[in-house]
């Protein structure tokens, strides 16, 4: 399995989970040695593979799509029978999915994707939420007495300034 090749190709609800996308390049795309994996390479070279699983976790921690890169990978599990993915070996991720099909069913993958796409949708209408009437309000007096919405933070002193004018208006 490579790296760079991360389309999910089986079932249905494996692809209900893509691998998250990333502005920057992820460090086992850039260094993908590192994170090879199979659960007999301990017996090789037991200290040599544990460094290299720790340099692997570490950088799985730091990497911003961690939390996605785990759900594809579990759900994806054609794609990821070897390697760490999400700082997680292939021995951690088949007790990951037996623990999800003990919680939420053999459909665990489908069931967690629905929780996803509703929290998405939860979090688009918030974003969308319109103004109250007493709230559009506010925004345009502030806007009046205040000034437009300036580029840089303001200071804490301007925006008690600010808040100052819009109570006393709000007061008069
Ligand atoms: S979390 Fe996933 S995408 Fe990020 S470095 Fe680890 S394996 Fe790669």
């Amino acid at each position: 399995m490579s790296r760079t090749d991360t389309t999910p190709t089986a079932s249905n609800q494996a692809a209900r989970f893509a691998f998250p996308h990333s502005s920057t390049p992820t460090r086992c795309q850039l260094t993908p040695r590192l994170f090879d994996f199979t659960n007999g390479d301990r017996a090789a070279d037991r200290a040599a593979t544990d460094k290299r699983l720790a340099q692997a976790r570490r950088a799985c921690a730091g990497c911003p799509i961690a939390t996605d890169c785990l759900k594809w990978a579990l759900a994806n599990k054609h794609l990821t029978r070897h390697g760490i993915w999400a700082a997680t070996t292939p021995g951690q991720r088949t007790d990951l999915r037996n623990r999800l099909t003990d919680r939420l069913g053999p459909d665990w993958i489908n069931v967690l994707a629905d929780r996803d796409q509703a929290r998405r949708e939860r979090a688009a209408a918030a974003r969308h939420q319109p103004l109250t009437v007493n709230q559009a309000r506010i925004v345009r007096l502030d806007r009046e007495l205040n000034g437009p919405m300036p580029r840089q933070p303001l200071t804490p002193k301007d925006q008690q300034r600010n808040y100052d004018r819009l109570v006393h208006a709000l007061t008069a």
